[in-house]
């Protein structure tokens, strides 16, 4: 330590303490950053690396940023998941003994940020924290600290159930015990992209218990001593607008895993990344952001009780029947500002006078959707608006005292209204009339030495001064001006008259700003007071925001009202894939039925590739969960179960980061299913089994929908091209032989995307090869050999009858031949053609 200068060990002492951050040390008008941090920042920032003295020791790394553009070099690292901690000089530097002081003021990380340009508007920016317990269950403590929501909920199925629960929500940042299994916290920064942090307090403190009053386990209010402890650590200041934990009762809402949430695409698709082509994408008809988050957290959690989910249904049907009502609506919610947002930082103290002037404007709409809401013919939809507080105090305050077009600093004046307060009248208008003075003097002053071009100006560092141009010198008196400034073709002069007027327009400007200042603190905290009113406000106004959003999209694309029953009946009219029908650019989009009722469990569904099936099985997951957040569902007609569960296989979800097999990874989603399922659950298995030996794959296919049908009794679609598997419908009562249509038109398949009972009878596999424009000639032989293949015996060890031969796979006949040893001479080429058609990927 000796070895560095004093300010070195000082910067060694600081990072010491802020091992896992960027430490931004201040160093005059720039932040350095030295060792480590500058090669790894010099990297990720792109800028130049220099080095600085450090003593004994030689030169040491060093960069740095100017501190005026240093927001943009945090944003830039804590989008990537890095943090920064900001050390400032906390002393003037020259009341300084040697080394300035200096203190961390602030640790900028990913679940905290709290300026704007770091967020997104239309979702949630959540800290989260994780405490595991030795029943191997686990507290999650949520924190959106720019709307200060919390929340909390207890996970009772393992890690997998914390992953899934996580995967849930827009989480940045897990904080962890230190103890927590090296292995765990891996899984959350790899298969989440969280930043994970730690903390061991597990003690309460006294300013929040208030927050966890509501709380009945003692085990959730641990969980949130970590969270919040966390919270203080880094923000280092009072955060009055955090509001009272929610519990968040887990059992209360459908589950659906993280497999299922990814394969579904309901918030992003697999492949892009990004909203569009989701199933948010579709339903996100909402005009504020509020909304949007709110929306977001409905399809987080669907619901399970049937009072709830009908009564959005009423409201979502009282806003669709009133059309034009609702684009009034629409319109004034549209002015409405991130009321929530703008709330948190009115409390957390960075609020400024225009964002006073948003809040005031999107109060001031408030008493119009009062009113609009009023025009609705359903009952619940005047309730809410009933229930609407205007807030006219605050928006009298605000009314009364903010300029209307304020500018974005708050300490050099131009904030409040005239009028407001009398001593800052009095001071304005000192100052103004100190101005007229002045001007008055210019005009006196030209009078006397007879200098048209005479003029009285203003500068920062000599304030006022009369200036002359050199051609007129010689008209001043003597002896009154006092000259102060040599310009190369005028001389600048001063008064002691002028001087003393000049004090008193400094003086009170100067008051006058401070005196603003404090009036816009005392402004700031009276809005602070309410707060909760206003939390309350932005939480009404997002749903209605959703609710109408539902309507909006349900009339636009033709969605109708399911009905909820008591049993586990799906009936499903003339259903469509809410996604692919808005995508579909040329084709229109085919309507299909879905019917599940007491007797039909398991719908076995056959068919070539691309005809739709996994669309189908999608259209029936999708749809359930729209009926359970409260939104209308595209078909018909559809009569409807509460799912508590969906789970899904469906398509090419591979597991890249733990770099498992892609068929153990099928296994694994499959036993998932297949464990936590129950009767109420709705399970969608995409061709389970592919991943494996013909066989094999078939056995297990078979003995899964054996098991799903003798012991879950789940609502289950089962996709399969093992062709065998449709004589099932013969043992089993439960399970139903569906397939997808497709006609051969001028020795072209042609996909119907039509769903019809019974098994389906053909292979279209080289049909889709010859689509995908495999040579002329390999189509040929591939026909010549199936031709050969059809007319070949062959024997099922599995299944036992085979109503029907012809299977859906190209390869499973002559794969069969080869594994029973019968003996079928099987040529070179014809081999090497099959080689061939084997490799090609037609889901590729
Ligand atoms: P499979 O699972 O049978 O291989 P998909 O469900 O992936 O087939 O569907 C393949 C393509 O067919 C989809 O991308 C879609 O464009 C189209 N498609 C599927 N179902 C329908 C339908 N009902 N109406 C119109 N087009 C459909």
């Amino acid at each position: 330590m000796a070895k560095y200068t004093p300010m070195m060990q000082q910067y060694v002492k600081i990072k010491a303490q802020y091992r896992d951050a960027f430490l931004f040390f201040r160093l005059g008008d720039f932040y350095e950053m030295f060792f480590e941090d500058a090669t790894k920042a010099a990297q990720e920032l792109e800028i130049t690396l220099t080095s600085r003295d450090g003593g004994e020791n030689g030169r040491i790394p060093m960069c740095g940023v100017p501190f005026h553009a240093a927001d943009n070099y945090i944003k830039t690292l804590v989008e990537r998941g890095y943090k920064v901690a900001i050390c400032e000089q906390i002393q003037d530097p020259k009341e300084a003994k040697g080394v300035v002081e200096r203190e961390v003021v602030k640790l900028v990380t990913p679940g905290t940020v709290m300026e704007g340009a770091m967020l997104k508007e239309e979702e949630n920016n959540y800290l989260a924290s994780l405490t595991p317990f030795e029943d191997d269950t686990y507290v999650i403590a949520y924190n959106d600290l720019t709307t200060g929501e919390n929340s909390v909920a207890l996970v009772t199925d393992g890690f997998d159930g914390v992953l899934s629960e996580l995967f849930n929500r827009p989480v940045k940042e897990v904080v962890v015990p230190t103890t927590l299994p090296v292995e765990q916290k891996n899984g959350l920064a790899d298969r989440l992209g969280v930043t994970v942090s730690e903390e061991d307090c597990e003690e309460l403190e006294d300013d929040v218990m208030a927050l966890v009053v509501e709380l009945q386990l003692p085990k959730l209010k641990v969980g949130f001593a970590r969270l919040f402890h966390y919270l203080k650590a880094t923000q280092k200041r009072a955060m009055d607008h955090l509001k009272p934990v929610q519990y968040i009762e887990l059992q209360q809402f459908m589950k659906l895993d993280m497999y299922s949430k990814r394969n579904l695409e309901l918030m992003e698709t697999i492949r892009k990344q990004g909203k569009k082509g989701s199933l948010l994408w579709v339903l996100d008809q909402t005009v504020t952001s509020m909304g949007s988050r709110c929306l977001k957290k409905w399809m987080e959690r669907p619901l399970l009780q049937k009072d709830l989910i009908e009564k959005r249904y009423n409201q979502v049907e009282g806003f669709q029947e009133q059309f034009f009502e609702r684009e009034s609506l629409r319109e004034a919610l549209r002015s409405v500002y991130d009321l929530e947002r703008l709330a948190g930082r009115v409390s957390y103290g960075n609020v400024n006078a225009r964002d006073l002037i948003q809040l005031k404007q999107s109060l001031s709409k408030i008493p119009e959707i009062k009113r609009l809401l009023a025009d609705f013919a359903e009952p619940q939809l005047q309730q809410l608006g009933e229930r609407l507080d205007c807030l006219h105090e605050v928006y009298q305050v605000l009314e009364d005292s903010i300029q209307e077009d304020p500018p974005i600093t708050i300490k050099e004046g131009g904030l409040i209204k005239d009028g407001y307060h009398s001593q800052l009248d009095d001071y304005r208008d000192a100052a103004r009339n100190g101005k007229k003075w002045i001007a008055q003097l210019e005009k006196q002053e030209r009078e006397l030495t007879n200098i048209k071009s005479l003029k009285v100006g203003y500068n920062r560092v000599f304030g006022y001064y009369i200036e002359v141009t050199k051609a007129n010198l010689h008209l001043l008196p003597a002896g009154r001006y006092e000259r102060k400034q040599t310009l190369t073709n005028a001389e600048r002069y001063i008064t002691p008259e002028l001087k003393e007027k000049e004090t008193l327009i400094l003086e009170a400007q100067e008051k006058s700003v401070d005196l603003e200042y404090e009036l816009f603190v005392k402004v700031r905290e009276q809005v602070k007071s309410y707060i909760r009113p206003l939390q309350l406000l932005a939480e009404q106004i997002a749903s209605i925001d959703v609710l109408q959003g539902f309507a909006t999209v349900s009339e636009q694309n033709g969605y109708t009202r399911p009905e909820i029953g008591d049993n586990q009946n799906v009936v499903i009219r003339q259903g469509r894939h809410p996604v692919v029908e808005k995508v579909m650019k040329d084709a229109q989009f085919v309507p299909n039925d879905v019917e599940m009722k007491d007797d039909s469990t398991i719908l076995l569904i056959t068919g070539p590739n691309m005809s739709g099936k996994s669309t189908y099985m999608r259209q029936l997951a999708l749809t359930a969960v729209m009926a359970q957040i409260g939104c209308f569902v595209p078909c018909e007609q559809a009569q409807l179960p509460i799912f508590d569960q969906i789970f899904t296989r469906i398509g090419a979800a591979d597991d890249l980061v733990s770099g498992q097999s892609t068929f153990m990874v099928e296994m694994m989603e499959a036993k998932h299913a297949l464990t936590k399922a129950t009767e109420r659950s709705l399970i969608l298995l995409d061709e389970i089994g592919r991943g494996t030996s013909t066989y094999d794959g078939m056995a297990l296919a078979q003995a899964i929908v054996e098991y799903i049908h003798e012991e879950i009794h789940a609502k289950t679609m089962f996709s399969t091209h093992y062709h065998e598997l449709t004589s099932l419908e013969e043992d089993l009562q439960q399970l139903m032989n569906v397939h997808v249509r497709a006609e051969e038109y001028e020795g072209k398949v042609v996909f119907l995307h039509q769903i019809q009972k019974g098994a389906a009878d053909q292979s279209y596999g080289i049909h889709v090869a010859k689509l995908a424009q495999l040579p002329t000639t390999l189509i040929e032989r591939a026909n010549a050999i199936l031709v050969q293949l059809e007319g070949a015996p062959s024997e099922r060890p599995v299944v036992k009858e085979q109503p029907n031969d012809r299977q859906l796979s190209l390869f499973t006949a002559h794969e069969e031949t080869e594994q029973l040893h019968v003996k079928q001479p099987v040529s070179q080429t014809e081999q090497s053609v099959m080689q061939q058609l084997k490799e090609l990927d037609l889901l590729e």
